[in-house]
């Protein structure tokens, strides 16, 4: 039987990823949406999770893709509903949140799966394999996109709660948290502010290993012409590189084949959550996430031109 699944925010990521995702895994079947101002054809849609939870009882689970200033209400609502729930990335809107959705979670018996889509990149599993048993010198994370492109009109990323360049750059730090066997925190920041936002437009990490190996990174969303996602990592027996947000590895310059198996990110993620469903399990990692609310409260503020979305 096909799980049942309400999707929570029709905008770009559900659009481009999630529903073809979910069209093409017979595990799941879409079987309503919530969202405010849009809907998918053929699809019993609600204007508020609430209305969709009452009026679809049958549904076994949702999945949502608003930004993350709305995650927790929607998740805790969800949960107590007793329906497992699938978090798109940043999870929410404070740490305290995912702890109390994690807790509720295990309370209903239900799933919660907190998401991180570039970490089933194609390169990453093979990257973080080859990093065991290596010792680390140095890492850089260049992250650097144009926000009128990939986010077009989108004001919810610069006002408060919205993450500004974190919302790609925590993407970065997944991965990393993902692919080093060591724990990284966050050593000094700076973050640059638009004068008239509420989120910054450019970050610099310096980052720190366990063992005081600097991984030093940018993001930045004022990058014009090439885009790059890149994460490099020198270790005492050659060097990695992950380019094109995860899904490229290339070692001592020479690139790696990844599998085709490993193909496609978000048919990978609504393949774990179904498994995380099946077997009554939840997978929550908010390592990423701390380093991005440490990045703030430990961060240098400067200010910078304004930026119109
Ligand atoms: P989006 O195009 O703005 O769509 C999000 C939708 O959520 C909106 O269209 C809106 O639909 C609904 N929503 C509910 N509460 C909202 C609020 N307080 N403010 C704004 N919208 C609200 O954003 P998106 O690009 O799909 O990104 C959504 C999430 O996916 C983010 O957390 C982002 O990090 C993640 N993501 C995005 C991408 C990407 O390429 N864009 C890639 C991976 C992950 P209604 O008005 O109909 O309610």
């Amino acid at each position: 039987m096909a799980l049942k699944l309400g999707l929570v925010g029709i905008g770009k990521i559900a659009r481009d990823q999630h529903i073809p995702a979910l069209a093409g895994d017979p595990r799941f079947e879409l079987a309503a949406t919530a969202s405010r101002n849009a809907g998918v054809d053929g699809v019993p849609g609600f204007t508020s999770v609430e209305a969709m939870l009452a009026a679809v009882p049958e549904l076994d689970a949702i999945s949502i893709c608003t930004p993350p200033q709305a995650h927790f209400d929607a998740a805790l609502a969800a949960l107590r509903a007793g329906k497992h729930v699938m978090l798109e990335k940043p999870p929410a809107a404070t740490t305290r949140q995912i702890a109390l959705l994690q807790a509720e979670a295990a309370r209903h018996g239900r799933t919660v799966f907190q998401t991180w889509h570039s970490r089933f990149a194609a390169g990453v599993d093979a990257a973080r394999d080859w990093l065991r048993g290596r010792t680390l010198t140095g890492g850089t994370i260049t992250w650097k996109e144009d926000v009128h492109h990939w986010h077009p009109g989108q004001q919810w990323i610069f006002d408060a709660g919205g993450l500004g360049v974190f919302d790609p750059g925590i993407n970065a730090l997944s991965v990393l948290t993902e692919v080093l066997a060591e724990e990284v925190v966050v050593n000094k920041a700076v973050l640059a502010f638009p004068e008239n936002q509420q989120a910054p437009i450019a970050a610099q990490l310096d980052l720190r290993t366990e063992a005081g190996v600097a991984v030093n990174a940018e993001f930045d969303f004022r990058q014009k012409g090439e885009q790059t996602w890149d994460i490099e990592l020198v270790t005492t027996s050659g060097r990695l590189r992950l380019s094109h947000g995860g899904g490229t590895l290339a070692i001592d310059g020479q690139p790696v084949q990844a599998d085709e198996a490993l193909a496609g990110e978000y048919p990978r993620l609504y393949a774990r959550f179904a498994e995380l469903c099946a077997a009554g399990q939840s997978e929550v990692d908010w390592r990423p996430f701390q380093l991005v609310a440490d990045a703030f409260l430990i961060g240098e503020r400067r200010t910078v031109a304004a930026h119109h979305v």
